[in-house]
């Protein structure tokens, strides 16, 4: 098979780390008989330099043509004194909304290897944990009425939440699919003893889990998952969540896995087609010097196999090589903890060694 990979390398450690995961791919496409066309295209920073705006046109058409989007990361400190209008980020924003993506996936997995680096105590943590954290992208107080108005007490402000059935529908379609292609097992997160939409939200879950009798659905509140996170990770395997307490959830998951470095997502809509990119930003700070950890981005790789084309194997076979990697005790700086590292580029041979 064909596939047409739009590649938005982007600034800062953004053309490195893509450039890695790009040859992971090749080699995977060699093993298992597929050709992947990469075509690149500017965004961000890059894309000021060339042209004058974040996220150019043609950008913007490449990536609606192609099969799927790899993106590395966006911005930096030349362009942190532009207007907010035309700063790199807002390209981010532009080609999600352009994609219409409306599901983000964000797994936060413990490696057994980098046990060492959460920050939870080794008994909750000593079978590890793999959570897929399913949030609503596009809907919700980030998207809701807002305003400024007088008020009894004088000047107030107002955001507004609100989710209509065909939105909570079509992300719970998302979640309970993704549940069933792991362990079966959804968490619902909402806070539905205090607001109407978390009940409709609840309610519409609840109507979608008897078409998927074979994954076992539960409702949890938001102030509990909070808790239940640090307290025991592992219970959880997919969680669905709003726009808003996916955004902080998905922060509180990352951050006990320890490592930024390790992390990717997947934004999704309603076509096969995804934006692939890790969850970390350009790393300016140690940008060119080789430094950066690619894993997040391999990893963003084997998802855009998993989920834009069906590739299961070809997507285990990589996030296999990566545990092998790790497990062999080959580390980037981020992660090594001043013992030995190795480069982006070196590390991303023993990946492909380990195919
Ligand atoms: P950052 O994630 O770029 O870096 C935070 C720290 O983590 C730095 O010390 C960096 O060196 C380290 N780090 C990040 N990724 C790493 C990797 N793969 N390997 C090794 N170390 C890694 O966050 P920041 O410093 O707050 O932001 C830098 C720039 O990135 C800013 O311009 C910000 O706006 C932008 N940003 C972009 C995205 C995106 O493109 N999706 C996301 C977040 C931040």
């Amino acid at each position: 098979m064909n596939y047409n990979i739009a590649l938005l390398r982007g600034d800062g450690i953004g053309p490195e780390i893509v450039d890695s995961a790009v040859r992971v791919l090749e080699e995977v496409g060699k093993k298992y008989g597929h050709e992947f066309v990469f075509t690149p295209y500017l965004i961000g920073g890059a894309a000021l330099d060339a042209c004058g705006i974040p996220l150019p046109e043609e950008t913007v058409r490449g990536c609606l043509a192609s099969d799927s989007v790899l993106l590395g990361a966006v911005g930096g400190p030349k362009w942190d004194t532009l207007p907010g209008n035309i700063r790199p980020e807002k390209a981010l924003l532009g080609i999600r909304a352009a994609m219409e993506l409306f599901t983000n996936l964000r797994p936060a997995k413990l490696y057994g290897a980098l046990k060492g680096d959460c920050p939870l105590r080794s008994d909750i943590v000593e079978n590890g944990f793999d959570i897929m954290i399913v949030r609503e992208l596009t809907g919700g107080i980030y998207f809701g009425e807002r305003g400024m108005r007088e008020g009894k007490y004088g000047e107030e402000a107002y955001d507004t939440e609100c989710y209509s059935r065909m939105e909570i529908e079509r992300i719970a379609k998302v979640a309970f699919e993704t549940a069933r292609k792991r362990n079966k097992k959804l968490t619902s997160i909402d806070k539905a003893n205090v607001l109407e939409s978390s009940r409709l939200w609840r309610k519409v879950v609840h109507e979608m889990a008897e078409q998927y009798p074979d994954v076992e659905c539960v409702d949890m509140l938001v102030d509990n998952a909070a808790m239940q996170l640090v307290r025991n990770p592992a219970q959880f395997d997919v969680i669905v969540t709003s726009n808003m307490f996916g955004d902080i959830l998905s922060d509180e998951a990352s951050q006990i896995t320890g490592s930024i470095g390790m992390l990717p997502s997947a934004s999704l809509g309603n076509t096969k087609r995804g934006l692939y990119e890790p969850i970390h930003g350009s790393a300016p700070d140690i940008a060119g010097q080789g430094k950066a950890n690619p894993i997040a981005t391999i990893l963003s790789a084997a998802m855009m196999l998993l989920y834009s084309f069906d590739l299961a194997e070809e997507s285990e076979c990589i996030v296999n090589a990566v545990d092998k990697v790790l497990n062999a005790g080959f580390r980037t700086a981020d992660i090594a903890h001043g013992g030995d590292s190795l480069s982006t580029t070196e590390i991303t041979d023993k990946i492909i060694e380990n195919l």
